[in-house]
Protein backbone atom coordinates (compact mmCIF):
# COMPACT_ATOMS: atom_id res chain seq x y z
CA UNK A 1 0.00 0.00 0.00
CA UNK A 2 0.95 3.28 -0.78
CA UNK A 3 1.34 5.08 2.77
CA UNK A 4 2.72 8.18 1.43
CA UNK A 5 1.49 11.86 3.85
CA UNK A 6 1.49 14.61 2.87
CA UNK A 7 0.85 16.25 5.73
CA UNK A 8 2.62 18.97 7.83
CA UNK A 9 2.89 16.56 10.95
CA UNK A 10 1.05 16.64 14.11
CA UNK A 11 -1.61 19.06 14.41
CA UNK A 12 -1.75 19.26 10.85
CA UNK A 13 -3.29 15.90 9.55
CA UNK A 14 -6.53 15.25 8.50
CA UNK A 15 -7.82 12.30 6.38
CA UNK A 16 -7.71 14.70 2.95
CA UNK A 17 -4.04 15.10 3.08
CA UNK A 18 -3.48 11.81 4.32
CA UNK A 19 -3.14 9.10 1.68
CA UNK A 20 -4.44 6.47 3.73
CA UNK A 21 -7.35 4.17 4.52
CA UNK A 22 -9.24 4.78 7.36
CA UNK A 23 -8.04 2.12 10.18
CA UNK A 24 -4.18 3.67 9.38
CA UNK A 25 -5.43 6.85 9.40
CA UNK A 26 -6.83 6.75 13.31
CA UNK A 27 -3.64 4.45 14.58
CA UNK A 28 -1.44 7.87 13.13
CA UNK A 29 -4.15 10.12 15.00
CA UNK A 30 -4.25 8.22 17.93
CA UNK A 31 -8.22 7.85 19.14
CA UNK A 32 -7.82 10.48 22.12
CA UNK A 33 -8.35 14.62 21.77
CA UNK A 34 -4.61 14.98 21.84
CA UNK A 35 -2.18 16.11 19.03
CA UNK A 36 0.61 14.31 20.56
CA UNK A 37 -1.03 10.75 21.25
CA UNK A 38 -0.37 8.36 18.13
CA UNK A 39 2.59 10.53 17.41
CA UNK A 40 4.83 7.49 17.46
CA UNK A 41 2.41 5.98 15.03
CA UNK A 42 2.69 8.99 12.80
CA UNK A 43 6.35 9.19 12.67
CA UNK A 44 6.78 5.30 11.32
CA UNK A 45 4.35 6.33 8.82
CA UNK A 46 6.22 9.33 7.87
CA UNK A 47 9.45 7.98 8.05
CA UNK A 48 8.67 6.06 5.00
CA UNK A 49 9.13 8.90 3.20
CA UNK A 50 12.81 8.52 3.87
CA UNK A 51 12.86 4.89 2.36
CA UNK A 52 11.68 3.05 5.31
CA UNK A 53 8.66 0.93 4.49
CA UNK A 54 5.25 0.69 6.66
CA UNK A 55 5.85 -0.91 10.28
CA UNK A 56 5.92 -4.88 10.13
CA UNK A 57 3.24 -5.17 12.99
CA UNK A 58 0.92 -1.93 13.27
CA UNK A 59 -1.34 -2.30 15.98
CA UNK A 60 -4.63 -3.07 14.59
CA UNK A 61 -6.80 -1.49 17.88
CA UNK A 62 -4.83 0.78 19.46
CA UNK A 63 -5.43 1.46 23.18
CA UNK A 64 -6.77 4.87 23.99
CA UNK A 65 -4.07 7.14 24.65
CA UNK A 66 -3.82 9.53 27.14
CA UNK A 67 -7.49 9.91 28.23
CA UNK A 68 -8.61 7.28 31.12
CA UNK A 69 -12.13 7.62 30.62
CA UNK A 70 -11.43 5.81 26.95
CA UNK A 71 -9.36 3.10 28.44
CA UNK A 72 -10.21 -0.29 29.73
CA UNK A 73 -7.23 -0.10 31.43
CA UNK A 74 -6.22 3.07 32.79
CA UNK A 75 -4.56 5.33 30.57
CA UNK A 76 -1.48 4.33 28.50
CA UNK A 77 1.23 6.64 29.41
CA UNK A 78 2.83 9.05 26.33
CA UNK A 79 5.22 11.74 26.45
CA UNK A 80 3.12 14.68 26.48
CA UNK A 81 1.07 13.16 29.89
CA UNK A 82 3.68 11.24 32.29
CA UNK A 83 6.13 14.36 32.26
CA UNK A 84 7.01 15.10 35.58
CA UNK A 85 7.92 18.54 34.70
CA UNK A 86 5.27 21.57 35.23
CA UNK A 87 4.79 24.09 32.69
CA UNK A 88 5.63 26.75 34.63
CA UNK A 89 4.63 29.22 32.22
CA UNK A 90 2.48 32.47 32.86
CA UNK A 91 0.50 33.74 29.87
CA UNK A 92 1.82 36.92 29.57
CA UNK A 93 5.21 34.79 29.34
CA UNK A 94 3.52 32.19 26.77
CA UNK A 95 2.62 35.53 24.59
CA UNK A 96 6.18 36.88 24.41
CA UNK A 97 7.44 33.92 23.08
CA UNK A 98 4.65 32.82 20.91
CA UNK A 99 5.00 36.71 19.67
CA UNK A 100 8.91 35.94 19.17
CA UNK A 101 8.60 32.95 17.59
CA UNK A 102 6.22 34.28 15.10
CA UNK A 103 8.61 37.56 14.76
CA UNK A 104 11.65 35.44 13.96
CA UNK A 105 9.76 33.84 11.39
CA UNK A 106 8.94 36.36 9.82
CA UNK A 107 12.51 38.09 10.01
CA UNK A 108 14.02 34.92 8.70
CA UNK A 109 11.33 34.78 5.19
CA UNK A 110 8.90 32.74 6.64
CA UNK A 111 11.22 29.85 5.57
CA UNK A 112 10.42 26.14 6.47
CA UNK A 113 12.77 23.56 7.54
CA UNK A 114 13.47 20.86 4.58
CA UNK A 115 11.79 17.49 5.43
CA UNK A 116 14.58 15.75 6.63
CA UNK A 117 15.04 18.06 9.22
CA UNK A 118 11.83 18.58 10.55
CA UNK A 119 11.37 15.08 11.36
CA UNK A 120 14.61 14.83 12.88
CA UNK A 121 13.29 17.75 15.29
CA UNK A 122 9.91 16.07 16.02
CA UNK A 123 11.56 12.69 16.28
CA UNK A 124 13.64 14.29 19.43
CA UNK A 125 10.59 16.11 20.71
CA UNK A 126 8.58 13.15 20.79
CA UNK A 127 10.74 11.29 23.10
CA UNK A 128 11.47 14.64 25.45
CA UNK A 129 10.34 14.68 28.46
CA UNK A 130 8.62 17.87 28.12
CA UNK A 131 6.71 17.57 25.19
CA UNK A 132 3.53 18.26 26.76
CA UNK A 133 0.45 17.20 24.27
CA UNK A 134 2.18 18.46 21.17
CA UNK A 135 3.28 21.59 23.25
CA UNK A 136 6.39 22.08 24.51
CA UNK A 137 7.09 22.27 27.85
CA UNK A 138 10.33 24.45 27.36
CA UNK A 139 9.02 27.41 25.80
CA UNK A 140 5.67 26.97 25.02
CA UNK A 141 4.97 26.73 21.51
CA UNK A 142 3.52 24.05 19.72
CA UNK A 143 5.84 21.91 18.36
CA UNK A 144 4.22 21.10 14.94
CA UNK A 145 4.45 24.69 13.82
CA UNK A 146 8.16 25.16 15.84
CA UNK A 147 9.97 22.20 14.14
CA UNK A 148 8.45 23.36 10.91
CA UNK A 149 9.67 26.53 10.85
CA UNK A 150 13.63 27.07 9.41
CA UNK A 151 14.93 29.86 12.09
CA UNK A 152 13.34 28.01 15.53
CA UNK A 153 15.63 25.76 17.97
CA UNK A 154 14.43 23.63 20.93
CA UNK A 155 14.67 25.84 24.06
CA UNK A 156 16.64 23.04 25.58
CA UNK A 157 19.45 23.18 22.74
CA UNK A 158 18.99 19.43 21.87
CA UNK A 159 18.14 20.98 18.08
CA UNK A 160 19.09 23.94 16.23
CA UNK A 161 18.50 26.20 13.73
CA UNK A 162 18.36 25.04 10.07
CA UNK A 163 19.65 28.21 8.85
CA UNK A 164 22.98 27.11 7.04
CA UNK A 165 23.64 23.97 4.81
CA UNK A 166 24.40 20.71 7.01
CA UNK A 167 27.92 18.90 7.35
CA UNK A 168 27.60 15.61 8.81
CA UNK A 169 30.40 14.93 11.32
CA UNK A 170 30.43 11.20 11.90
CA UNK A 171 32.26 9.40 15.44
CA UNK A 172 34.65 12.97 14.56
CA UNK A 173 38.16 13.40 16.00
CA UNK A 174 37.68 15.04 19.05
CA UNK A 175 40.37 17.14 20.92
CA UNK A 176 40.68 18.74 24.04
CA UNK A 177 42.59 22.12 24.87
CA UNK A 178 43.06 23.60 28.18
CA UNK A 179 44.81 26.67 29.63
CA UNK A 180 45.38 26.19 33.51
CA UNK A 181 46.43 28.40 36.32
CA UNK A 182 46.95 25.81 39.52
CA UNK A 183 46.63 28.97 42.61
CA UNK A 184 47.45 26.63 45.31
CA UNK A 185 46.14 28.78 47.86
CA UNK A 186 42.73 26.78 46.73
CA UNK A 187 41.16 23.52 45.05
CA UNK A 188 39.87 24.95 41.92
CA UNK A 189 42.22 23.81 39.66
CA UNK A 190 41.89 20.60 40.86
CA UNK A 191 38.42 20.69 40.41
CA UNK A 192 38.59 21.64 36.87
CA UNK A 193 40.96 18.33 35.88
CA UNK A 194 38.02 16.09 37.77
CA UNK A 195 35.42 17.62 35.66
CA UNK A 196 37.50 16.89 32.59
CA UNK A 197 38.43 13.61 33.95
CA UNK A 198 34.23 12.74 34.39
CA UNK A 199 34.14 13.43 30.82
CA UNK A 200 37.70 11.99 29.81
CA UNK A 201 35.87 9.69 27.26
CA UNK A 202 34.63 12.33 24.84
CA UNK A 203 38.20 12.85 23.59
CA UNK A 204 39.82 10.46 21.31
CA UNK A 205 42.67 12.32 19.51
CA UNK A 206 44.97 14.80 20.97
CA UNK A 207 44.91 16.00 24.68
CA UNK A 208 46.50 19.40 25.26
CA UNK A 209 47.17 21.01 28.56
CA UNK A 210 49.36 24.79 28.81
CA UNK A 211 50.05 25.02 32.62
CA UNK A 212 50.87 29.01 33.55
CA UNK A 213 53.19 29.36 36.11
CA UNK A 214 53.71 32.28 39.17
CA UNK A 215 55.51 32.24 41.85
CA UNK A 216 53.86 35.88 42.99
CA UNK A 217 51.69 35.85 45.93
CA UNK A 218 50.78 39.70 45.71
CA UNK A 219 49.91 40.87 42.49
CA UNK A 220 47.21 43.97 43.28
CA UNK A 221 46.30 41.76 46.12
CA UNK A 222 45.77 38.61 44.59
CA UNK A 223 47.88 35.61 45.56
CA UNK A 224 48.33 34.26 42.31
CA UNK A 225 51.24 31.63 43.32
CA UNK A 226 50.81 28.27 41.50
CA UNK A 227 51.49 24.69 42.27
CA UNK A 228 54.19 23.48 40.20
CA UNK A 229 53.94 22.35 36.82
CA UNK A 230 54.87 18.51 38.38
CA UNK A 231 52.36 18.90 41.02
CA UNK A 232 49.78 19.38 38.31
CA UNK A 233 51.10 16.45 36.29
CA UNK A 234 51.11 14.21 38.92
CA UNK A 235 47.74 14.82 40.22
CA UNK A 236 45.87 14.90 36.93
CA UNK A 237 47.81 11.29 36.51
CA UNK A 238 46.32 10.37 40.04
CA UNK A 239 43.03 10.62 38.99
CA UNK A 240 43.11 8.66 35.57
CA UNK A 241 43.71 12.17 33.43
CA UNK A 242 46.33 11.75 30.49
CA UNK A 243 47.26 14.44 28.42
CA UNK A 244 49.02 14.04 25.38
CA UNK A 245 50.73 17.24 25.78
CA UNK A 246 51.64 19.18 28.53
CA UNK A 247 53.85 22.67 28.39
CA UNK A 248 54.48 25.19 31.16
CA UNK A 249 54.68 28.80 30.99
CA UNK A 250 55.28 31.47 33.36
CA UNK A 251 51.96 33.30 33.35
CA UNK A 252 51.85 36.18 32.07
CA UNK A 253 48.99 38.21 34.26
CA UNK A 254 48.49 41.34 31.45
CA UNK A 255 47.79 38.50 28.88
CA UNK A 256 46.68 35.45 30.68
CA UNK A 257 45.25 32.80 28.73
CA UNK A 258 46.17 34.72 24.95
CA UNK A 259 49.38 33.68 26.43
CA UNK A 260 49.20 30.31 25.47
CA UNK A 261 46.68 30.17 22.97
CA UNK A 262 48.62 30.40 19.77
CA UNK A 263 50.48 27.20 21.08
CA UNK A 264 47.53 25.38 22.07
CA UNK A 265 45.94 25.43 18.98
CA UNK A 266 49.05 24.78 17.09
CA UNK A 267 48.85 21.54 18.95
CA UNK A 268 45.42 20.50 16.56
CA UNK A 269 46.34 22.31 13.15
CA UNK A 270 44.27 20.02 10.80
CA UNK A 271 41.44 20.85 8.50
CA UNK A 272 40.22 17.39 8.64
CA UNK A 273 36.10 18.02 8.20
CA UNK A 274 35.48 14.76 10.61
CA UNK A 275 37.60 16.70 13.33
CA UNK A 276 36.11 18.95 16.41
CA UNK A 277 38.23 20.72 19.15
CA UNK A 278 36.99 21.82 22.94
CA UNK A 279 38.90 24.80 24.11
CA UNK A 280 38.62 26.00 28.03
CA UNK A 281 40.20 27.41 30.63
CA UNK A 282 40.44 26.30 34.31
CA UNK A 283 37.55 28.72 35.80
CA UNK A 284 37.39 30.05 38.99
CA UNK A 285 41.35 29.44 39.69
CA UNK A 286 41.72 32.90 41.47
CA UNK A 287 38.82 32.50 43.25
CA UNK A 288 37.51 30.84 46.64
CA UNK A 289 36.42 27.08 46.41
CA UNK A 290 32.37 28.10 47.65
CA UNK A 291 33.02 31.36 44.56
CA UNK A 292 30.19 31.63 42.24
CA UNK A 293 32.37 31.40 39.41
CA UNK A 294 32.59 27.93 40.67
CA UNK A 295 28.86 27.24 39.54
CA UNK A 296 29.96 29.10 36.57
CA UNK A 297 31.93 27.09 35.47
CA UNK A 298 29.93 23.86 36.14
CA UNK A 299 27.27 25.11 34.01
CA UNK A 300 29.99 25.38 31.65
CA UNK A 301 31.21 21.62 32.06
CA UNK A 302 27.35 20.36 32.06
CA UNK A 303 26.27 21.91 29.13
CA UNK A 304 29.19 21.70 26.87
CA UNK A 305 30.31 18.29 27.81
CA UNK A 306 27.38 16.22 28.95
CA UNK A 307 24.84 15.93 25.90
CA UNK A 308 27.67 15.46 22.94
CA UNK A 309 25.05 14.43 20.07
CA UNK A 310 23.55 17.99 20.67
CA UNK A 311 27.56 19.19 20.45
CA UNK A 312 27.69 17.44 17.14
CA UNK A 313 24.26 18.36 15.92
CA UNK A 314 25.25 22.06 16.78
CA UNK A 315 28.67 21.97 14.74
CA UNK A 316 26.89 19.74 12.01
CA UNK A 317 25.23 23.21 11.22
CA UNK A 318 27.30 25.66 12.24
CA UNK A 319 31.34 26.78 12.42
CA UNK A 320 31.27 27.18 16.86
CA UNK A 321 29.32 25.92 19.59
CA UNK A 322 29.50 27.31 23.34
CA UNK A 323 27.79 27.80 26.08
CA UNK A 324 26.65 31.62 27.61
CA UNK A 325 26.98 32.87 24.11
CA UNK A 326 26.03 37.23 24.66
CA UNK A 327 25.82 40.05 21.91
CA UNK A 328 27.24 43.17 22.08
CA UNK A 329 30.11 43.07 24.06
CA UNK A 330 34.24 43.49 22.93
CA UNK A 331 34.07 46.81 19.85
CA UNK A 332 37.62 45.91 19.24
CA UNK A 333 38.93 46.44 14.95
CA UNK A 334 37.07 43.61 13.07
CA UNK A 335 34.95 41.95 15.65
CA UNK A 336 31.25 40.64 15.16
CA UNK A 337 30.41 41.56 18.85
CA UNK A 338 29.75 38.27 20.40
CA UNK A 339 31.19 35.81 22.32
CA UNK A 340 30.81 32.68 24.65
CA UNK A 341 30.70 34.34 28.30
CA UNK A 342 33.51 32.33 30.22
CA UNK A 343 34.82 30.93 26.91
CA UNK A 344 34.15 27.30 26.56
CA UNK A 345 33.85 26.35 23.34
CA UNK A 346 33.62 23.76 20.37
CA UNK A 347 34.84 24.31 17.17
CA UNK A 348 34.94 22.19 13.85
CA UNK A 349 38.67 22.32 12.51
CA UNK A 350 38.11 22.67 9.14
CA UNK A 351 36.46 26.12 9.59
CA UNK A 352 39.16 27.33 12.06
CA UNK A 353 41.85 26.38 10.19
CA UNK A 354 41.39 26.61 6.62
CA UNK A 355 43.12 30.03 7.17
CA UNK A 356 45.45 31.83 9.07
CA UNK A 357 43.09 33.79 10.69
CA UNK A 358 42.88 31.96 13.47
CA UNK A 359 46.40 33.61 14.58
CA UNK A 360 44.19 37.02 14.87
CA UNK A 361 43.51 37.85 18.59
CA UNK A 362 43.22 40.81 20.74
CA UNK A 363 46.46 40.97 22.63
CA UNK A 364 44.57 41.86 25.82
CA UNK A 365 43.15 39.58 28.83
CA UNK A 366 40.19 39.03 27.25
CA UNK A 367 41.14 37.71 23.96
CA UNK A 368 40.59 34.33 23.90
CA UNK A 369 36.83 35.40 24.77
CA UNK A 370 36.39 37.87 22.61
CA UNK A 371 38.45 35.42 19.76
CA UNK A 372 35.27 33.74 18.43
CA UNK A 373 33.55 37.12 17.44
CA UNK A 374 36.89 37.45 15.81
CA UNK A 375 36.44 34.16 13.65
CA UNK A 376 32.96 33.95 12.95
CA UNK A 377 29.68 35.71 12.53
CA UNK A 378 26.98 35.24 15.04
CA UNK A 379 25.06 33.44 12.17
CA UNK A 380 27.64 30.93 12.76
CA UNK A 381 27.54 30.38 15.81
CA UNK A 382 25.64 28.05 18.16
CA UNK A 383 24.53 28.09 21.73
CA UNK A 384 24.71 25.01 23.98
CA UNK A 385 22.98 27.29 26.90
CA UNK A 386 22.00 30.12 28.54
CA UNK A 387 21.90 32.12 25.07
CA UNK A 388 21.98 35.70 26.08
CA UNK A 389 21.46 36.07 29.30
CA UNK A 390 23.20 39.17 30.01
CA UNK A 391 26.68 39.21 32.76
CA UNK A 392 26.93 36.30 35.07
CA UNK A 393 28.00 38.78 37.37
CA UNK A 394 24.72 40.23 38.34
CA UNK A 395 22.24 37.83 40.22
CA UNK A 396 19.14 38.68 37.58
CA UNK A 397 20.70 36.68 34.99
CA UNK A 398 21.75 33.35 37.88
CA UNK A 399 17.22 33.87 37.57
CA UNK A 400 17.19 33.52 34.11
CA UNK A 401 19.40 30.57 34.21
CA UNK A 402 17.76 28.69 36.70
CA UNK A 403 15.08 28.15 34.75
CA UNK A 404 16.91 27.24 31.61
CA UNK A 405 18.73 24.77 33.68
CA UNK A 406 16.25 22.90 34.60
CA UNK A 407 14.60 22.78 30.92
CA UNK A 408 18.18 21.14 29.59
CA UNK A 409 18.12 19.15 32.50
CA UNK A 410 14.64 17.77 31.97
CA UNK A 411 14.48 17.41 28.30
CA UNK A 412 17.27 15.35 28.50
CA UNK A 413 16.18 12.82 31.50
CA UNK A 414 15.06 9.02 29.94
S1 LIG B 1 12.37 21.01 24.94
FE1 LIG B 1 13.09 20.76 22.81
S2 LIG B 1 13.00 18.56 22.38
FE2 LIG B 1 11.73 18.99 24.20
S3 LIG B 1 9.64 19.29 23.43
FE3 LIG B 1 10.59 21.32 23.56
S4 LIG B 1 11.48 21.68 21.52
FE4 LIG B 1 11.06 19.49 21.68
Amino acid sequence: MNTLCECQGPGFCNRHQMNKNDTAFSLCNGTAPCADCGLKYWMAWEFGKLGATQPDNPVPNPPAFCDPSRSVNGPVPCSGCTSAAPVRMTLSKYVTNATQALTRFIGDGMKLADEETKLARLLACETCPLNRAGWCGGCGCNLALKTASRIEECPGHKWFPAVRKTRKLDCPKTNLLMHLLPVAANNNWKWNLKELKKRDHLFNNKKVLAIAIDERSNVGGRNLKTVSADEVIAYSRCIGLEWDVVEAFPNDQHLREVATFEWLMSNVVSIDPNEITFYCQGKAVTHSDDSITVKWGQVMYDSCLDDFSSVVKALETFSIAGALRRFGEFTTPNNNRWHYSGTFFWFRNDDVFKTQKWKTIDREFFGVESWPGLMFKPEESACLFGDNVGSLYEPSAWVQLEEKSRVWKECRKT
